[in-house]
């Protein structure tokens, strides 16, 4: 089965943290011990596992990805969103963890982050569940 998470974002660059949220459907799965795969099905859109103890390092990271892709270049694409396209491809459609506990194994200075590239808009992640069979 397929779970999925709403998720709304505010303004066109956005780093979202969901780590919360993703606990919360390994818990209700009542999945101790599995994989946990994460999936964006979006392609202005990506996701990243970085530090959320300091809520600078996201910002530090939307910053860079804005100077390595400018939003003002001759792009080709006639939607006008190219930046959003290729910071999507930088960071990524998914991420697998693993699941111990109950819990998502993540480092202590981890967190998972949705990014929004081309908001504000109603977004969704696609979570699937895997126990351990032996
Ligand atoms: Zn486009």
């Amino acid at each position: 089965m397929i779970q999925k998470l709403d998720i709304k974002t505010h303004s066109r660059v956005e780093l979202q943290e969901i780590t919360g949220r993703v606990s919360e459907i390994i818990k209700a799965s009542g999945i101790k011990n599995g994989v946990c795969h994460i999936f964006v099905p979006h392609t202005t859109a990506g996701i990243i596992i970085n530090e959320h103890a300091d809520p600078s390092v996201v910002e530090d990271i939307s910053a860079q990805l804005e100077e390595i892709v400018p939003q003002k270049k001759s792009y080709r694409h006639m939607e006008g969103n190219s930046p959003a396209h290729i910071k999507a491809s930088l960071t990524g459609d998914s991420r697998t963890l693993f699941i111990e506990g109950g819990k998502p194994v993540l480092g202590t200075w981890q967190g998972i982050f949705f990014c929004e590239f081309d908001g504000p808009r109603n977004r969704s992640v696609l979570v699937k569940l895997i126990a351990d069979t032996v």
